[in-house]
């Protein structure tokens, strides 16, 4: 289909141009994997893991191998579309609209490589992280995944990736050694720390708008066992155990990384009946070390005694659910916000909002501690090199209707509202809502991937989550 003739039509997307777009993109795709809004499945291929996005591409492309991506990415710069990269739809809301643009699923991108000894993973753009973390663990391995085993490895890594091991270890984005990708002039390139260096740089953080990655590679670490669990308090004793959590964390270790939440559990039959349409306030940790270690770093908010306590020395593939996030796709609302210096009265205007008496409408607020090798600039990181702040307030509210949705909305503004005199930033991965991506960076490093960009993809083929226009010197 390379040397078809560019068509102002097809340029101008309309309705009445899909047949022709059906017609001409089957030359270089079979029809089972081409997806069009008259197709069977066509809801199946554009959905996303909140069902409040409504993703409206011009067609979804069910890649089955890295030469369905090259043939797609040919087209759509050949015929004026634009390319969007999926994985899992974890993060579709950002989008907006996908008119004019073709989506590239990579689900069926699914091959997994370990190499044990060197401590190295190879994984397809369609793979998640649950498809790789039981593996790894029996190995003695763990990966720098985060709270939910069903989001995909490239969506994750491509933003940062802040999970259990982040304050020993860093974003899993500065833990990947290299990525196979197509881009704009539709080859396969690899890139690394020597291979086209910008590019590996610009990838590191800047999301999928330089190309549609088809492979990644990553370093990951030796723990056979960890301590690691939850404590389980009633929600009525939010404020004191939220106190106390704050108190302990200056003095933890970068091996231990605690975070807490207000749970709201659902009625679900699926849930265990310990948890099923309870509320309460939560304490987990993960310590890369003994239990001895871990017990007496966590003692002063055990000692509050907890309802369950469920640590123990586990294996990797424990911290998979240990956050027990939504593992199927629902309608949410969420927000967040990236705070520092936060005193104990900053303690108190959150629980005022979302603690006992306050009827927040809200299924889960969590507050990740930061700090260690999150706020470390080490040699040869990518764009995301750190995160700034010592918290990460993350909050989610269940929204099945317009009722529903307008009372989380007013309980994310009450939180952001309590958060305010302490934010510091944003982090990418947690942003829902189409968002200037340019404030998640500073100035020199978003010059540098406005740059990078305008090497790479001068048109603005490739459409991320996060946008990063072409500088407009070198375009
Ligand atoms: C329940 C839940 C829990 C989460 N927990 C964490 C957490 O603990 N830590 C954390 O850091 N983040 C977390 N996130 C955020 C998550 O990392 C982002 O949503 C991430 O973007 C998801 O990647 P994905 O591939 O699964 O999603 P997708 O929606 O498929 O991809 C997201 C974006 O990544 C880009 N992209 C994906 N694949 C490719 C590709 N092959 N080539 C080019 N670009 C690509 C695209 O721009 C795409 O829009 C969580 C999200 C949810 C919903």
């Amino acid at each position: 289909m390379r040397g078809a003739p560019r068509s102002p039509t097809l340029c101008a997307m309309t309705t009445s141009a899909l047949p022709r777009l059906a017609e001409r993109s089957r030359a270089f795709l079979p029809a089972e994997r081409l997806v069009l809004p008259d197709s069977p499945g066509w809801d199946d291929a554009r959905g996303a893991f909140n069902l409040l996005v409504d993703q409206q591409p011009v067609a979804v492309v069910l890649a089955a191998d890295e030469r369905d991506v090259m043939a797609t990415v040919r087209y759509a710069r050949e015929h004026g579309f634009r390319v969007s990269a999926q994985a899992t739809g974890h993060n579709a809301g950002p989008h907006g609209s996908l008119a004019n643009t073709i989506l590239i699923d990579l689900r069926r991108l699914d091959d997994v490589a370990i190499d044990a000894e060197a401590r190295h993973v190879r994984v397809g753009a369609g793979v998640r992280w649950d498809q790789v973390v039981p593996a790894l663990s029996e190995l003695g391995l763990a990966a720098l995944h985060g709270s939910s085993p069903e989001v995909g490895i490239a969506g994750y890594s491509l933003g940062g990736g802040m999970g259990w091991l982040a304050r020993k270890h860093g974003l899993q984005t500065n833990s990947v050694t290299a990525f196979e990708l197509v881009t704009a002039d539709g080859h396969l390139v690899r890139t690394d720390a020597v291979h086209e260096p910008d590019l590996f740089w610009a990838l590191r953080g800047g999301g999928g708008n330089f190309g549609v990655v088809t492979a990644i590679e990553f370093e990951v670490y030796p723990y056979a066992e960890l301590y690691a669990g939850a404590l389980f308090f009633p929600f009525a004793r939010t404020r004191e155990v939220l106190h106390a959590w704050r108190e302990l964390l200056p003095a933890l270790p970068d091996e231990l990384m605690t975070w807490a939440a207000v749970l709201h559990f659902p009625p679900d039959p699926a849930l265990p009946e310990a948890l099923r349409g309870g509320s309460f306030t939560v304490v987990w940790a993960v310590h890369l070390g003994s239990e001895e270690e871990g017990r007496e770093l966590m003692a002063p908010v055990r000692a509050l005694g907890p309802l369950m306590d469920t640590f123990a020395m586990v294996p990797p593939a424990a911290l998979g659910d240990l956050a027990m996030d939504p593992r199927e796709p629902l309608p949410f609302l969420s927000g967040h916000d990236l705070l520092d210096d936060v005193p104990a009265a900053g303690i108190d205007a959150l629980v005022d909002v979302i603690g006992p008496g306050s009827d927040a409408a809200i299924a889960m607020v969590q507050i990740r501690h930061l700090g260690g090798a999150l706020a470390r600039r080490t040699a040869g990181a990518g764009a995301r090199a750190t995160l700034p702040g010592t918290l990460c307030v993350f909050s989610l509210g269940v929204a099945p209707d317009a009722d529903a949705a307008r009372a989380v909305a007013a309980t994310l503004s009450a939180i952001r509202a309590a958060a305010a005199p302490y934010r510091v930033g944003d982090y990418p991965n947690f942003v829902e809502d189409p968002s200037d991506a340019s404030s998640f960076f500073d100035p020199q490093t978003w010059h540098c991937l406005r740059e990078v960009k305008a090497l790479y993809d001068p048109s603005d083929l490739f459409k991320g989550n996060h946008p990063i226009p072409p500088s407009a010197e070198m375009g």
